[in-house]
């Protein structure tokens, strides 16, 4: 089900349980700002979601309420974890569900990064 963007944030979402290692990933990285792990259910040979630590709803949370500091961090760190995973000479793509049209079903901010194969149009039509 997608969720409502303007709830308040639920620290039961799946998201704040791997934040707080209370159910495992499969983590490729980790620093002060952010988690990132492969995706349960990829959707391309590589998919991984990159979360910031913060409880963060969505992108617009995150834009509106998150700390200079936090959104460095954050966006510096899918940029590293895409690097690492040898996508930048190939290409990758991000995404980020923001809410009911676009989906959005964890509500805890994630950025998706896809690869490992031309990925094909941005969306569906
Ligand atoms: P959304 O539709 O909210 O942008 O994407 C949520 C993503 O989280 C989906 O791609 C889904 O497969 C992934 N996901 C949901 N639950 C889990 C989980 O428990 N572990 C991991 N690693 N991914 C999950």
């Amino acid at each position: 089900m997608p969720i409502d963007p303007t709830l308040e944030y639920d620290d039961q979402n799946i998201f704040a349980k791997i934040l707080r290692k209370e159910i495992p990933c499969r983590q490729v990285f980790e620093d002060e700002w952010a988690l990132a792990f492969h995706d349960i259910n990829p959707q391309a040979p590589e998919h991984v979601l990159a979360i910031p630590k913060g409880a963060y709803v969505s992108w617009d949370d995150f834009s509106t309420t998150a700390t200079d500091a936090e959104i460095a961090g954050f966006v510096r760190a899918v940029g590293y974890v895409a690097r690492e995973m040898g996508l930048v000479e190939t290409g990758y793509r991000l995404l980020a569900n923001i809410g009911i049209d676009s989906h959005q079903e964890v509500p805890h901010l994630h950025v998706h990064i896809f690869g490992g194969k031309p990925l094909g149009p941005m969306l569906v039509r």
